[in-house]
């Protein structure tokens, strides 16, 4: 047992009700855990120390959507895509194919290293989706390798009928929900469906949902990413952790949301990178909801893995203060994956830190782009780069 004491915090974010922010605050830490939280003239003895010279902390981002688990990129559809064509969801088939073609040495590679991005730029939980195999055995690969990287791994075989099944998507459907689930099931906590345009429709949405479900697995949906449609609808009445994208809802999906404890996750970077009208965070949050933002990181549609790309692109795109930012990107992460261990600095909690190179987390949006992460903490451990 060692204990670590953080001193010369300037400011504390905690997003702890009762704690709120702590100027000139310290904590310790014993092994993974957070043991005292205050004053930084108060600390206790500790066996090591660490002085922030007046840097702000905040607890570590908590990206709760990512799809890191492929091989090869897609930069010439981005190039395209941004020399005037319209993105459509065609060119997920090429990613589908490099990713059975990959070892599982090469998958864990590729991944462990967008994980390590990750880490170095202060996300210290990241859920990872299945979904370029949409095969069993491949499926099964990718939620193997996912699931030695995070504890929050989603099984996604509804990403996308793959091309064998174009003709018969029903076939596809059965095989999501029968031998595809009990191959990948034992290493998944989520099961997802990304039901929309070109996608799924909700009859067969609910019908893989019900199947992860009795399966034990908690609920995602894609939703309301390309128009209006029935899954934000679907995700609430099934009590679905989290709703993602919800760029296009109608009153009554804004509604339901608010009155619900589904999360509106919000994933600005897949707007960016398509060139695409931004969700109304602002109607969410005003309206009740609980809004989480995360990165979508995936090689078609948004390849970032940075959190603060992600709150500067809320705050100057989708009217989000950056207080509601930075909450969406931690506490608001950890409630769409329903996890109260991590997102917020509290007694007991992990210590999953991030030390900015900053007195202020509004320098995350104010100064967009530059490298802000002094220094992160996994379970105590600082992470050096
Ligand atoms: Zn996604």
């Amino acid at each position: 047992m060692s204990t670590t004491a953080l001193t010369g915090i300037g400011l504390l974010v905690t997003h702890d009700a009762e704690l709120g922010e702590i100027r000139d605050a310290a904590l310790v830490i014993d092994e993974d855990r957070i043991v005292w939280i205050g004053a930084s003239a108060d600390v206790p003895d500790a066996d090591d120390g660490t002085d922030l010279d007046g840097r702000c902390v905040i607890p570590g981002f908590v990206d709760s959507h990512t799809h890191v688990i492929f091989a090869g990129d897609r930069a010439p559809e981005f190039e395209a895509r941004m020399s005037g064509q319209p993105y459509t969801a065609g060119g997920i088939h090429s990613t589908v194919a490099a990713t059975r073609a990959a070892s599982d040495d090469e998958l864990t590679g590729h991944a462990a290293g967008l994980i390590a991005e990750m880490l170095a730029a202060g996300t210290t939980t990241t859920e990872i989706k299945t979904g370029y195999g949409l095969s069993t055995v491949d499926e099964q690969r990718s939620a193997q390798v996912a699931a030695r990287l995070s504890d929050d791994v989603t099984f996604l075989g509804a990403h996308v009928v793959p091309a064998e099944y174009a003709d018969r998507p029903d076939d596809y459907v059965a095989l999501v929900s029968g031998p595809m689930l009990d191959a990948c099931a034992p290493y998944c906590r989520w099961i997802d469906v990304f039901c929309d345009r070109g996608a799924f429709d909700v009859d067969q949405a609910r019908t893989i949902l019900a199947a992860g479900s009795a399966r034990g697995l908690g609920l995602r949906v894609h939703a309301n990413q390309f128009g209006h449609g029935a899954g934000v609808q679907l995700a609430v009445e099934l009590g679905a952790a989290s709703a993602d994208h919800c760029t296009h809802l109608s009153d009554t999906d804004v509604e339901a949301l608010a009155g619900s404890t589904t999360v509106a996750t919000l994933l600005p970077g897949a707007e960016f990178s398509t060139r695409s009208p931004y969700p109304d965070a602002r109607r969410l949050i005003d309206a009740g909801a609980t809004v989480a933002l995360a990165t979508d990181c995936n090689p078609g549609s948004s390849y970032t893995s940075n959190m603060a790309f992600c709150i500067a692109l809320a705050v100057r795109e989708m009217n989000m203060t950056p207080a509601e930012a930075l909450w969406a990107a931690t506490a608001g992460g950890a409630r769409a994956l329903r996890r109260d261990d991590v997102g917020v600095i509290a007694l007991g909690s992990r210590a999953d830190l991030v030390a900015l190179q900053a007195t202020s987390p509004v320098h995350l949006a104010y100064r967009p782009g530059v490298p802000l992460i002094a220094a992160t903490w996994k379970g105590g451990q600082p992470i050096t780069a």
